[in-house]
């Protein structure tokens, strides 16, 4: 699940973080994560859980609830935040495009320049055959 965590003080600044879904702990690091999922028994259009957890115990947890057993089908979880980013439709273009409106830090020169640069990586990851709905 995603939680949003305060770190507390006078600023009370939030931060949305990942929890698993098995013992309730902050994943603090995206490579000890793990999305965890059934992939048997889906009608069309029919929307089921994805576990996020932490890779070990939790991971084998999640499978035993969601499949019965261990060795069920899992996914990175930096892979799977990528899946659902492209899947919402956001781009590269459109992440690093909010960034830079939050920081308000370049001028409008330097904003032409930076999706031209955006535009020139995308082009050169399809030159060498990396395709991606987050550089289309
Ligand atoms: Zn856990």
């Amino acid at each position: 699940m995603i939680c949003i965590q305060s770190e507390g003080g006078i600023d009370r600044r939030i931060t949305p973080v990942f929890v698993c879904d098995m013992c309730n702990e902050p994943i603090t690091d995206i490579a000890i994560g793990a999305a965890v999922f059934r992939d048997r028994g889906h009608g069309e259009g029919e929307l089921h859980t994805a576990l996020h957890v932490h890779k070990g115990r939790c991971h084998k947890q999640a499978e035993a609830q969601l499949v019965g057993r261990t060795g069920g089908p899992w996914h990175e979880l930096g892979d799977h935040l990528n899946d659902v980013v492209a899947g919402m439709g956001v781009t590269i273009r459109g992440m690093i495009g909010r960034e830079v409106a939050w920081s308000a830090a370049l001028t409008p020169d330097q904003h032409n320049e930076l999706q031209g640069r955006i535009s020139e990586l995308g082009e050169w990851l399809r030159e060498h055959g990396v395709a991606s709905p987050l550089w289309d």
